[in-house]
């Protein structure tokens, strides 16, 4: 059990008024630490560090910069296995995920940002007369809002690219998960990055959340997290005419066309459902078969799912841990009641009894990977965003209404489409309403690619030079070549 603090212009400090809240591992049920439950008080002292640290980092260059995002990588890099288990108590995801994903990606995140920025090119126009060029600078101190299924890497994917254009940071990670951001910022303070150049505060959304979003300082907010608190941030950010970025829910389908490879399909659509036990917001939960393979699909694909051992996070061998909290458990689980309410018919999984382990107290939130069928395209567990373990079969009889089930979504973040012929599968692309596509492939990444959503999904996009312009502020200038004028 350990306590931590936030950490405000270089100092890790209790909240203003002491009260603290419990952060507890969802495979135990145990309490693993306490953090402070951070309000507004708490973020006007971290405005303050953040306010007097700006003009320093602000004004030196991006590759002194950039150095310092090397420096630290390298230190994260060090705590990898720290890291990893510590991601793995706090959300119960596998050991082995933790490593491959979370620890490695917060690494690449800064080494990414570091590498990138070094290779952009000085953005300029030329006239007959003048040369226009553009000048960037910081947006000053930027609010950032992260959720609890990939905590550490989706705060440093804001974190890198934020300080890199010389903002100042004030963070505020999901309460379920803030372990690792608390590592973060003892990174940091090892590396004596400068005092209040980033701060975190701990706590509430409904208030340190929305205290930041409220602070009239901070010019800019990147959040992620669900649509319906999205729509909270939206409300509060934009009339105040902050910069604004907004990654949001997903309901994403997995396109299994005729004549895909069906061994390298099932994988992959195995992998888009399951992965983190179902929690990212990439997750494939609804997959679209063409009827003329759906038994064939779905025999492999349940009996693929059938090999995925929920287990001990901790152990080196499950590829499915649990989901974060038990209550997030039993919303999953009405979801399940309700498909069998609409008519569906659950093909595996279904039930915590079947999961051959459920912590040590038999109260961890366990439950196996469910494949459901029978449901229509339209119903709610098809349109929901469940943001677990559960996924719905559905066929198409041809391509035109597998794209018309495809775009049948208030959400439009990601989508994958399985077919051996790649000008088909970049033909479906072009007609799937959401940010990201893949064909033959899931989660494959670049990141200098552009990530983010339509629709309900989100506002914006982060990733390579899109991360680089949110987070800072163009200047054009002209610049009149007088003498042309002689
Ligand atoms: P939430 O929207 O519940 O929370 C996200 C963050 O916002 C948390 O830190 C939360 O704090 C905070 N928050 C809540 N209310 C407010 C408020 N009024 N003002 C400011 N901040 C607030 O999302 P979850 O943590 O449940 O994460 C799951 C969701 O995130 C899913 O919908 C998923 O699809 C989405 N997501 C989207 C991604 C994308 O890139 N598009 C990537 C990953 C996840 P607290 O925890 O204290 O409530």
């Amino acid at each position: 059990m350990i306590h931590i603090q936030n950490y405000i212009g270089g100092h890790f400090v209790s909240a203003v008024d002491e009260q603290t809240l419990e952060d507890y591992n969802p495979a135990t049920g145990l309490c693993i630490a306490t953090i402070p439950r951070s309000k507004k008080g708490d973020v006007e002292h971290a405005v303050n560090a953040a306010k007097a640290a700006q003009q320093e980092w602000g004004s030196l260059s991006i590759l002194e910069r950039a150095n310092w995002l090397d420096k630290i990588a390298d230190a994260l890099e060090k705590k990898s296995e720290l890291i990893a288990t510590t991601e793995t108590l706090d959300t119960g995801k596998p050991i082995a995920l933790s490593r491959r994903v979370d620890a490695a990606r917060s690494v690449s995140n800064f080494r990414f940002f570091a590498d990138f920025s070094r290779k952009q090119p000085e953005l300029k126009f030329e006239m007959e007369d003048a040369m226009n060029y553009v000048h960037r600078s910081p947006i000053g101190t930027v609010g950032l809002i992260t959720p609890w299924n990939l905590p550490l890497y989706l705060l440093t994917w804001k974190v890198a690219p934020a300080l890199l254009m010389g903002n100042t940071i004030v963070a505020k990670p999901s309460e379920f998960t803030p372990l690792t951001a608390n590592i973060l910022a003892e990174t940091f303070d090892e590396l004596s990055l400068p005092p209040g150049v980033f701060n975190l505060v701990h706590g509430l959304g409904h208030e340190v959340g929305q205290s930041i979003l409220e602070h009239e300082f901070i010019k800019g907010i990147s959040f992620t997290g669900g649509t319906a608190t999205g729509r909270i941030v939206a409300k509060t950010a934009a009339p105040m005419f902050k910069k604004l970025s907004l990654e949001l829910g997903g309901k994403n389908a997995t396109i299994i066309l005729k004549d895909a490879d069906l061994e390298i399909a099932v994988d992959g659509a195995v992998r888009a459902a399951f992965t983190n036990s179902g929690q990212v917001c990439l997750c494939g939960s609804r997959i679209l078969i063409d009827e003329s393979i759906a038994e064939k699909f779905s025999k492999l694909f349940v009996d693929k799912v059938n090999q995925i051992r929920v287990g001990d996070p901790l152990d080196e061998h499950s590829t499915m841990g649990s989901v974060i909290s038990v209550e997030h458990l039993e919303k999953v689980e009405s979801y399940i009641d309700l498909a069998l309410q609409e008519g569906g018919e659950i093909l595996t999984g279904g039930t915590r009894k079947s999961t051959n382990f459920s912590g040590p107290n038999g109260v961890g939130a366990f439950i196996r990977p469910t494949v459901i069928t029978g449901l229509p395209h339209t119903s709610r567990c098809a349109t929901e965003e469940i943001f677990g373990p559960v996924v719905t079969l559905h066929t198409f009889e041809n391509e035109l209404q597998a794209i018309e089930m495809a775009n049948h979504s208030e959400y439009g973040l990601a989508g994958s489409v399985w077919t051996q012929d790649i000008e088909r599968g970049r033909i479906f692309a072009s007609q799937i309403e959401t940010g990201i596509v893949w064909v033959n492939t899931w989660l494959h990444r670049d990141l200098r690619t552009p990530f983010g959503g339509v629709k309900n999904s989100g506002v914006g996009r982060e990733g390579g030079r899109w991360s680089l312009e949110f987070f800072s502020e163009m200047t054009n200038v002209c610049v009149k070549d007088t003498l042309a004028e002689q």
